[in-house]
């Protein structure tokens, strides 16, 4: 909507799904952009029913990460300002990301997204130490290392958590058997497999 008005800064949004609230706390962000780039303040509710207005000065982010995840009082996010320019190629740029997801995602299967965030300082990202290391189409039941993206694990129809869990541990191990690389997860585990998996991610 943002870039149909013509204002610039969100165009990576589009096709990432989600809330404002989970955008800003996972700081989510595509082709060069991010959440943070944009935010002017943040509307927060503590779990002892305060609300706080947080300005973006004061709010440290970094890649997928932001200072709410850390916040041990923060029952949610209830409204984020963001502060965008006009551009004349807000929308074309758009379109571009658009298609580009298009053809290089698997869009419309059952993934979570990109599961393991970008190492940082390579100059390679996950997806290409994945596909590198041969486990295009690597299966755990019914989870499989997508053929088009290989940083997607997609559930073929019948996948279980386990399934899931199993395939993550399977090409952390074979990514750093191979590349002497620690991939770091960025999807967040809900329990109770946080217990069976640590999540071991970077802040
Ligand atoms: C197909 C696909 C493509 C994706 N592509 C991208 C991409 O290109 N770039 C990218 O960054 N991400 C991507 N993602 C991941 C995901 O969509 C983003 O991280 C998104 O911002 C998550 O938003 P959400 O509202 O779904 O949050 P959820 O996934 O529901 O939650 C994420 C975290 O945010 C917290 N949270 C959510 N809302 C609030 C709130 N209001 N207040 C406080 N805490 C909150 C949750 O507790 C949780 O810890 C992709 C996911 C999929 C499935």
């Amino acid at each position: 909507m943002c870039s149909i008005k013509g204002l610039t800064g969100l165009e990576f949004a589009g096709g990432i799904p989600g809330t404002v609230g989970g955008a800003a706390y996972m700081n989510a962000g595509a082709n060069g952009q991010e959440t943070a780039d944009v935010v002017d303040s943040v509307e927060i509710v503590t779990t002892e029913g305060q609300c706080q207005t947080l300005h973006r000065v004061d709010l440290s982010f970094g890649y997928r990460s932001s200072p709410f995840q850390d916040m041990q009082d923060l029952a949610a996010i209830a409204a984020v300002t963001f502060r965008l320019r006009h551009s004349e190629s807000a929308r074309r740029k758009q379109l571009e990301y658009l298609e580009r997801r298009r053809s290089s995602q698997p869009v419309g299967e059952k993934s979570a997204g990109s599961v393991f965030r970008n190492p940082s300082n390579l100059g390679v990202s996950a997806g290409e130490l994945i596909d590198r290391a041969g486990l295009k189409g690597v299966r755990v039941g019914g989870a499989m290392v997508s053929n088009i993206h290989a940083n997607f694990f997609v559930n073929s129809g019948e996948s279980t958590s386990r399934d899931m869990l199993q395939l993550i541990s399977l090409v952390k191990e074979m990514v750093y058997q191979k590349f002497g690389v620690q991939l770091k997860e960025e999807v967040l585990y809900v329990y109770p497999h946080c217990n069976y998996l640590n999540p071991n991610r970077d802040k």
